[in-house]
């Protein structure tokens, strides 16, 4: 699944696609279009104007022209390609690139490409995205904007659903989150507006931690608690058998020995 980390590396990879010309969309599967959802429009806005800049909030991908916006969502496993290269070598949960699975293409006036390949039909390619919709990015997440994030009403919901919650926190994902609570020593289940102060810094410091040392392993899915990810699984800090539980409607593994 592409979460931040995943989508920082299209970010990264849409910087080739910057200052040239755009001579042709194709739409090769118009169920990925949202406002405008028919490919005319799309086409009309695009040909022959260059993007500027490629940013990033959470997982939401943008590129910017002089005039406007492109938001990119990639879904469960939506990639992006340049020039035929993939921005990852290949998702977790996502079988490999096929020609079949491409759902949306950028034709460069210079002959090379910009697409978006998605077996599973979820990613999303739009104009104008609510990029205001979304809270401050989790890779640059400070401690005053968790401490909002969190907030301080009591019991509020488990912590893990509002690290969850893009609109607070944009950015985490289920495997980020439990890798980050586990390594922050926090229970999923505990009410948000709980945490005491000392608890909401070591949060902050495991999130700005864990993000960058999973992002040079090659992703979200490299954190130390994944191989653990199974009945029978255990935590490698204690050796304590791992719980698995449903929080904020996602599976979600803990240890109840140190996470608290
Ligand atoms: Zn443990």
């Amino acid at each position: 699944v592409p979460e931040l980390l995943e989508v920082e590396r299209y970010r990264l990879l849409a910087e080739a696609g910057l200052h040239r010309e755009i001579a042709d969309v194709v739409v090769d599967d118009p169920h990925c279009l949202v406002a405008p959802s028919d490919p005319t429009t799309l086409q009309a806005v695009l040909v022959g104007r260059a993007f500027t800049a490629a940013r990033r909030r959470g997982k939401l991908l943008m590129l910017d022209t002089a005039e406007l916006t492109l938001g990119l969502r990639f879904g469960m496993t939506g990639t992006l390609m340049v020039d035929d290269r993939p921005g990852v070598d290949g998702l977790v949960y996502s079988p490999g690139l096929d020609e079949r699975w491409v759902r949306w293409r950028l034709r460069f006036a210079d002959g090379g490409a910009m697409a978006l390949h998605d077996p599973r039909r979820l990613a999303r390619v739009g104009l104008a995205p609510d990029e205001e919709a979304l809270g401050p990015d989790a890779l640059t997440l400070t401690l005053g904007q968790l401490r909002t994030a969190l907030g301080s009403r009591v019991p509020g919901p488990p912590l893990k659903a509002r690290l969850l919650d893009q609109a607070k926190v944009a950015g985490i994902g289920n495997l980020l989150a439990d890798e980050i609570l586990w390594r922050a020593g926090l229970a999923p289940g505990r009410p948000c507006g709980s945490l005491s102060g000392p608890e909401v810094s070591r949060l902050q410091r495991h999130v700005r931690a864990t993000l960058p040392q999973l992002a040079a392993r090659g992703g979200s899915h490299t954190g130390d608690l994944m191989a653990e990810r199974h009945p029978g699984g255990r935590c490698r800090r204690d050796g304590t058998a791992l719980r698995r539980d449903t929080v904020g409607g996602r599976t979600t593994w803990w240890c109840p020995a140190h996470q608290r």
